[in-house]
């Protein structure tokens, strides 16, 4: 189409008969996706328009875990999207759960948080590094509804993951854990976690060993649901808490590699796990410029629709620009995985989600901050992409570190 058409018809509200399919190809880079990354993509759209964006701000407002939803996206197989499908998963690529995990945030970050985390940092790593054994204990039914999480951090050990203090010991044919774990994602209605413990505190990172632990184990408490930015909560529909092991005892066989393999299996699990996260962070911030395209579009002021004044106009653009370049830094992450492309792609796209939901609450002036409109919930939502899963302060410092290193500069 002749770039007069296209402006055209976005002047005028997407009125030529092409241009919304344009528009949504432009947005979404469709012709750079295989068929197969492509179809999960229009699944997961078709699914988050009719059933989450109708629920997302209720389920928000009311604290309620979307346990209908994870059913029906279980139904659809996105609960194991990467597993093996021996294990009863569809055996995807990263980039394909990547943009399901986009489109389900952009209906609701709750959900898409849920099912990232589960996805990325527990269905993954037991089904890229669980013996037969491990799996079939804890991977099948974890496509089939049953909730995995990931206990990394504790209150004294979060970005300096090699202080944590949680101690694994040696008792003839089993591991017995103790120790506390915080702000585990899914650990009320979740029913096992990863957990990284140490079998040697003195040996710091190289003492760590990770494990896999049934919540309903003996000696596991689970704490009370965290609450979080006053009065308001980001991801209210999900839920994070404290998980304390009190002389939990686990067979040997289920210790995952071997001790002092810990602290490089959640280190390479977060690789994966920051993509899952800057998707997160792209799918908030698409919600939040369509919120504020959709409210600007209809609202006049000064006698003319808010998107023909300039600063409006220069806010959208700049929202744009913020949404894309993120996207395309969290595809890259997605088909090239590495630490530096994902730190880079947490960085940006948590950066930009918080920048993208700002405007939109300022687009939207007083209703902006209104809890009967959607903006003050992505502003929430995405803050917190810049906090979980390693804040933005590390993600720079990795990028900082792998630079150096490739110039051998370090
Ligand atoms: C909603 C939510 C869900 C979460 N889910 C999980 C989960 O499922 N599993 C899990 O294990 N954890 C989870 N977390 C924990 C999360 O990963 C940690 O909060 C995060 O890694 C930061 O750790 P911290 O809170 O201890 O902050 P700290 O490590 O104490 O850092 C505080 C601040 O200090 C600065 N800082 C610290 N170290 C450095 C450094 N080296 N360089 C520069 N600046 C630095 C930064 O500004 C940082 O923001 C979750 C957290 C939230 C909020």
């Amino acid at each position: 189409m002749a770039s007069g058409a296209l402006l055209k018809s976005t002047r005028l509200g997407l009125s030529w008969p092409g241009a919304k399919a344009v528009a949504s190809q432009c947005r979404t880079f469709t012709s750079q996706l295989t068929e197969q990354q492509k179809s999960i993509q229009e699944l997961a759209r078709t699914f988050t328009n009719e059933h989450l964006k109708p629920n997302a701000s209720r389920l928000d407002l009311q604290g309620r875990y979307p346990f209908e939803q994870l059913k029906q996206l279980t139904k659809l197989g996105l609960m194991g999207a990467n597993v093996d499908e021996e294990y009863g998963g569809l055996g995807l690529d990263y980039l394909s759960l990547t943009v399901a995990i986009e489109e389900l945030s952009r209906g609701c970050a709750s959900t898409g948080m849920i099912l990232s985390i589960h996805n990325f940092l527990y269905a993954n790593l037991v089904n890229e590094r669980g013996t037969p054994e491990q799996k079939e204990k804890f991977l099948c039914d974890f496509t089939k509804g049953s909730i995995g999480c990931f206990a990394l951090s504790e209150p004294d050990a979060g970005s300096d993951v090699a202080n944590i203090k949680t101690i694994a010991k040696s008792d003839g044919d089993h591991w017995i854990l103790s120790g506390k774990k915080s702000w585990v994602t899914s650990a009320i209605e979740g029913s096992a976690t990863v957990v990284f413990a140490t079998v040697n505190p003195e040996l710091r990172h190289k003492g760590i060993a990770c494990f896999l632990v049934p919540l309903d184990a003996e000696g596991v408490f689970r704490g009370k649901k965290e609450p979080l930015m006053g009065v308001s909560v980001s991801y209210r529909a999900a839920t994070a808490c404290d998980i304390t092991l009190d002389e939990v005892r686990i067979p040997k066989s289920y210790m995952v590699g071997e001790p002092g393999e810990g602290f490089r299996i959640a280190m390479e699990q977060l690789d994966q796990g920051r993509i899952g996260i800057a998707a997160h962070a792209v799918g908030i911030a698409q919600a939040a410029l369509d919120t504020a395209m959709e409210y600007a579009k209809e609202r006049e002021a000064f006698g003319k629709i808010l998107t023909r004044l300039p600063s409006v106009k220069d806010r959208l653009t700049d929202m744009c620009i913020l949404v894309e370049t993120a996207r395309l830094l969290t595809y890259r992450a997605a088909t090239h995985v590495c630490t530096k492309n994902s730190a880079m792609a947490k960085y940006v796209a948590g950066r930009n989600a918080a920048a993208v939901a700002d405007h939109c609450v300022q687009i939207m002036g007083g209703r902006g901050l209104s809890t009967n409109y959607n903006a003050e919930r992505h502003f929430r939502d995405a803050r917190g992409t810049q906090i979980y899963g390693g804040v933005t302060d590390i993600q720079k410092r990795l990028v900082g570190h792998y630079l150096l290193k490739e110039h051998g500069a370090l």
